[in-house]
């Protein structure tokens, strides 16, 4: 937007001083800040024939008059005035509320235009707009916009309209003209016009897609310049690396990996062998081995002089990748150590001095592991495990303590693309979509509570032939607010119905508590172990082959899928059995669902569908850029083409020097980006 447009409001005629501090209250200061107030929806005024005009729908009609306009008053001000009216040759009443002053109007055989509630069974319509005159095919869709304060929306309409009319010409275009060629898009200044004052949907259509696409388009070109820029500021290291011992390590490791392991490990070392600062993402369904992936990176660092630091969200997970990872790497001379919350006294001097002194190549735990007094030799590579839940911060305390090292972030909950690329777009993503041969698919079946007598037999049954079982419940204790199960009871009522052992873990136990049922499950010293979600994320107990969810309809679709993530993970059949009796249309979608796919993505993406991107993640605050007219979700097509084109304009020669891409250089001057300032 040029400077003319960024003249207050106050500068349209009817805007006074009064008017303009309203304005601003609702974040309307400029006349670009008019223009750029998108509508949220349209009334449709378009004609519809009589018959398919829908009871109790606001309508717009269109007749000759009839008869002589019939009042009636009803004290001082109040007057109901009814006047028949010839449409497509049914007659129809239209019914006018104290607007009696419209009398002079309304003569008979004149055409008029109605806007009204429809009572299609008394063919009367009770008038909120009446125009003289047939209806004017450009005003059938009126944008209706947000609003608040003393502001209305037939103001905003007004403003916005000479904000139009007085101003469009200097809306200059921005997209290069072989874009809009290409892609057919109308020019920017059409496309305002089109979108706030539609002659028609087709218009509108169109100036929608080209607005969707420019912020969309801008908005991936921020992103890309960003992640550009940091890699080339930053002075990544190179790591090297022996080759061939890399090759020797995955040569006689038990199994053989799949190909998607194999291209995701391909893509992390050249991204470690490379100058520039890795910040990937590493996505795979549960069991689709990611720490096969994760060992061999951290391999290749170690082979290159460096240490590496693995974190996960909880002690349980630490300690299972501290094992997971020994085994693995028992070969090699890397030394592996184990530092969480858990690890204190004269343990833990031990550990932070070989950390230290570099005796430690590759530590694991939870993210005590960067924020406490750690401090490392040489730190080349972090990988979290679960991303989501780490925060930003973390990033920084690293960054605060002098260490640039390489990261990678793993996580088992599939991200939609859509969400992918919006929230992690400054990020490379790398993708496992294949799961080891031989898998066998968790049988899943979604049962109503009255048959839970019949799921606790099918758990004896399962503990008969030796295996193992899993209890959710979506509550540690019993709570007033909500009625759904609760750990502590279901484990009470457990113990009184099996015989044998029934063990209870919760997030509000003490780690050495938590780690000691684990470990006692892991034993099948346990045989069936009551839980809240605390055993979400990578827990692995081969010999359990039941997943039974208590008010499963109280999690959402990714969860569930990380839940049932806990079985099938030996050679045995699995399990899942949903225990839900869900009273809305969505919770009975989602159990359904869960039946019918294993499949994570699918999963997230109709969780994303059902539930919305902000819940996705678990709360509101979902880092999702706000938009101004596209909608990730819905318009993730024109996502997708627009971080593609960003990409590769970002990449090419003529993008940083061509006369025709220079309004997208100066809106990426403007942001910030390029002078390395923090993006909004
Ligand atoms: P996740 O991606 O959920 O973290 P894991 O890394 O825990 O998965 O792997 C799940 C199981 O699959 C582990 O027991 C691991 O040893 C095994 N595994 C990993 N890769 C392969 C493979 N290519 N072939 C067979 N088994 C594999
Ligand atoms: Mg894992």
């Amino acid at each position: 937007m040029n400077r003319t447009l960024n003249q207050p409001v106050s500068i349209l005629k009817g805007i006074g001083e009064e008017k303009e501090k309203e304005l601003n209250k609702i974040g309307l200061f400029t006349i670009a800040d008019l223009l750029q107030h998108f509508p949220y929806r349209y009334e449709n005024h378009e004609v519809l024939p009589i018959e398919e005009l829908r009871h109790d729908d606001r309508v717009t009609v269109s007749g000759t008059i009839q008869t002589e306009p019939a009042i009636r008053f009803y004290g001082k001000k109040k007057s109901r005035m009814t006047v028949r009216l010839m449409v497509e040759n049914i007659l129809i009443t239209a019914v006018f509320f104290n607007r009696a002053f419209l009398k002079n109007k309304i003569k008979r055989g004149e055409t008029v235009t109605l806007t009204g509630k429809w009572d299609k069974y008394k063919l009367t319509i009770t008038v909120q707009d009446f125009k003289q005159g047939s209806p004017d095919p450009t005003k059938q869709l009126e944008a209706v916009y947000s609003t608040g304060g003393n502001v209305t929306v037939k103001q905003l309409r007004r403003y916005i309209h000479s904000a139009l009319t007085e101003y469009s010409t200097h809306i200059k275009e921005s997209l290069p003209s072989s874009f809009l060629v290409s892609y057919k898009l109308p020019s920017r200044k059409e496309s305002y016009t089109a979108v706030h004052r539609p002659e028609n949907k087709e218009k509108l259509k169109h100036a929608r897609r080209r607005l969707v696409y420019e912020e969309l388009l801008f908005f991936q070109l921020k992103m890309q310049a960003f992640k550009r820029q940091e890699r080339l500021s930053s002075h990544g290291r190179v790591h090297s690396f022996d080759e061939e011992k890399i090759t020797t390590f995955i040569n006689k490791l038990p199994f053989s990996l799949t190909n998607a392991q194999i291209r995701v490990i391909e893509e992390i070392t050249q991204d470690l062998r490379d100058p520039l600062k890795m910040n990937r993402l590493l996505q795979g369904d549960v069991g689709s081995g990611k720490t096969v992936v994760a060992a061999i990176a951290m391999y290749a660092v170690y082979l290159s002089g460096s240490q590496s630091a693995l974190m996960v969200p909880t002690e349980i997970l630490a300690e299972q990748h501290y094992q997971g990872l020994k085994e693995l790497l028992s070969n090699t001379n890397v030394k592996i150590s184990l530092l969480t919350g858990s690890t204190k006294g004269k343990r833990k001097r031990e550990v932070n001095a070989s950390v230290e002194d570099g005796d430690t190549h590759i530590v694991v735990g939870t993210h005590a592991l960067i924020q406490e007094d750690v401090a490392f030799l040489n730190l080349g590579l972090v990988i979290t495990d679960e991303q989501h839940r780490f925060g930003v911060e973390q990033r920084r305390v690293l960054r605060d303590k002098g260490y640039e090292p390489d990261v990678l972030f793993m996580t088992a909950t599939p991200i939609p693309r859509t969400l992918a690329i919006t929230v992690f777009g400054d990020m490379d993503v790398s993708i496992i979509d294949e799961l080891p041969a031989g898998r066998k698919t968790i049988e899943t079946y979604w049962v109503k509570p009255p048959v839970l007598e019949r799921v606790l037999r099918f758990i004896q049954k399962e503990v008969n032939n030796g295996r193992q079982a899993y209890v959710i419940c979506p509550l540690i204790e019993e709570s007033d607010k909500l009625d759904v199960q609760n750990a502590i009871d279901v484990h009470a009522q457990l113990q009184q119905y099996f015989s044998c052992k029934v063990g209870l873990i919760h997030g509000r136990l003490a780690a050495e508590e938590k780690e000691q049922i684990m470990e006692a499950f892991s034993t099948n010293d346990i045989q069936i172990l009551v839980s809240t979600t605390v055993v979400e994320v990578g827990v692995n107990v081969p010999n359990a082959t039941v997943m039974v969810i208590y008010d499963a309809d109280r999690f959402g679709l990714s969860q569930l899928h990380q839940l049932r993530g806990r079985v099938g993970r030996g050679d045995q059949q699995s399990y899942c059995i949903l225990l839900a009796d869900p009273k809305g249309e969505t919770g009975k979608e989602r159990m359904q669902i869960m039946q019918e796919t294993e499949d994570g993505f699918v999963l997230s993406e109709k969780d994303l569908e059902l539930r919305g991107p902000g819940d996705f993640f678990g709360s509101k605050q979902s880092g999702l850029p706000d938009f101004k007219i596209a909608d990730p979700v819905h318009d993730y097509r024109a996502l997708e083409t627009a971080r593609q084109d960003a990409a590769r304009l970002i990449k090419s020669k003529e993008f940083w020097t061509a006369a025709e891409y220079s309004s997208l250089r100066h809106y990426l001057d403007k942001s910030g980006v390029l002078s390395g300032q923090k993006i909004d």
